[in-house]
């Protein structure tokens, strides 16, 4: 059994809708299905979600939101009429609009309607079982979800061998209201669903073929990632594209449950598969399975004579750091000295006294700041053990005059992170991706 969900742009329109039956139909195994908010159908358009919240900011200040309400009621409706349903959702809408005129509905329960109603749609175009998330998703009185309470739930409800379709991104606080998770929370849902139920396989529909190796804005065309484990995941998404929501991870990852990628406009791809490891080695060749990073950071160094030979040197800085509740990145260091790697934004507005007072604590001989640093991480867990991959990724740099200014490899050997300067990190990325992916 698969629990597939589909994100806002495969919920767009009465079009998606049919490429959903298609890929439904294509496969059997395809029951539960857990449903987004409508999406965007062209850049410029709404998203449903947010327009809802625009809804509720409107109510909030007394300003009327029959205008916005009225394309929010549209979107469902045309859909409702281009997929010819039995269905009429009209009388439901009008009156939710009612309740929020009263200002009876929270924010909550007004942003959760964007999932409900599609749910309701679509259940009724596959002639699948409607279950309401507010029925087994539970949270408790701290936000956190109830797993075991939610997973009895959704067992109970469930009729092995139907079709059932669930709204993502909400569920209910023990007193019953409405509560969401964070912004792309859908995908939390289906991961639950697909727990819950010991799915095979959780396909995660979207509108790309897959996790790319690198940022499409900075390499053409880059290739999808066919296989990437759970750990190389968290690494590629510290800084890439988030192509999932990062807590969705781990209610499938407690029961080994596989995570499929998979783009609704070209469902013959066969997009990317999230493991916990990969048995066998399908392709050799790849070294490095995606390349990442971000800009922004500042590195502070110091040094001090005979620093190697003191205690408590390093310990000093961090304490500066921990008292002003700023995390390090990294913390490359050299015999007599030491730098510390942290994003910018997080020292910016402090950084003369946090520079005073590591001159105070440490009393070193020198002390800098270097800004303009950005970090690219190439990520691939074939790369633990094997000569040779960090000397070609520096020769390739080399080759393109690409100064390095730290060089960081985690212990587990999944990555090796440099700096360099923020105006080489689209450089840095192309010359990675073009020496180590052959197409
Ligand atoms: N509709 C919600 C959002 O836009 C949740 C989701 O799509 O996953 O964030």
């Amino acid at each position: 059994m698969k629990v597939v969900k589909f994100g806002g742009s495969s919920m767009a329109d009465a079009g998606q809708y049919r490429k959903i039956r298609e890929i439904l139909l294509a496969d059997p195994d395809r029951k539960v299905v857990i449903v987004s908010a409508a999406g965007k159908r062209y850049s410029g358009d709404h998203k449903l979600t947010d327009l809802l919240y625009l809804c509720y900011s409107h109510v909030k200040y007394g300003v009327d939101c029959s205008r916005i309400f009225k394309m929010i009621m549209s979107r469902y409706l045309d859909i409702q009429s281009d997929l010819d349903l039995d269905l009429n959702l009209e009388p439901e809408l009008k009156a939710l609009k009612k309740r929020i005129d009263a200002k009876e509905v929270s924010r909550e329960e007004l942003v959760s309607r964007g999932e409900y109603f599609s749910a309701k749609l679509m259940a009724a175009y596959l002639g699948f079982q409607f279950i309401d998330a507010a029925d087994w998703v539970k949270f408790n009185m701290d936000g956190t979800v109830n797993q075991e309470e939610s997973y009895n739930a959704l067992r109970g409800r469930v009729t092995p061998g139907a079709g059932a379709v669930i709204p993502g991104f909400y569920g209910a606080m023990p007193d019953g209201t409405i509560h969401t998770f964070s912004r792309g929370g859908s995908d939390i849902t289906g991961s639950l669903a697909a727990a819950a139920l010991d799915a095979d396989v959780y396909e995660n529909w979207t509108d790309v073929s897959g996790i790319l190796m690198a940022d499409p804005r900075i390499v053409d065309d880059p290739q999808a990632i066919p296989e990437v484990t759970y750990d190389e995941l968290r690494e590629l998404s510290y800084s890439g594209a988030q192509v999932l929501h990062e807590d969705s991870i781990f209610p499938v990852r407690e029961k080994n449950i596989p995570v499929n990628i998979r783009n609704t406009n070209d469902p013959q791809a066969p997009g990317t598969m999230i493991k916990e490891n990969f048995e066998g080695d399908h392709d050799p060749d790849r070294f490095i399975t995606g390349i990442t990073g971000k800009k922004d950071f500042s590195i502070i160094s110091l040094s001090k004579r005979g620093m190697s030979n003191q205690v408590g040197v390093l310990y000093k800085v961090l304490k500066v750091l921990v008292r002003h509740k700023i995390s390090v990145d990294y913390v490359p260091n050299g015999i007599d000295n030491v730098s510390v790697v942290l994003p910018t934004r997080a020292i910016e507005k402090e950084l003369y006294t946090i520079m005073a007072e590591i001159k105070q604590e440490a009393e070193p001989d020198t002390l800098e700041v270097h800004h303009n640093i950005a970090v690219v991480a190439a990520v691939g867990r074939k790369m633990a053990f094997r000569p040779g991959i960090s000397g070609k990724i520096f020769a390739a740099l080399g080759e393109s005059g690409i100064n390095i200014r730290m060089i960081n490899q985690g212990p587990d050997e999944l990555n090796i992170i440099f700096g360099v300067d923020n105006k080489d990190f689209e450089a840095a990325i192309k010359v990675l991706y073009n020496s180590f992916v052959t197409k």
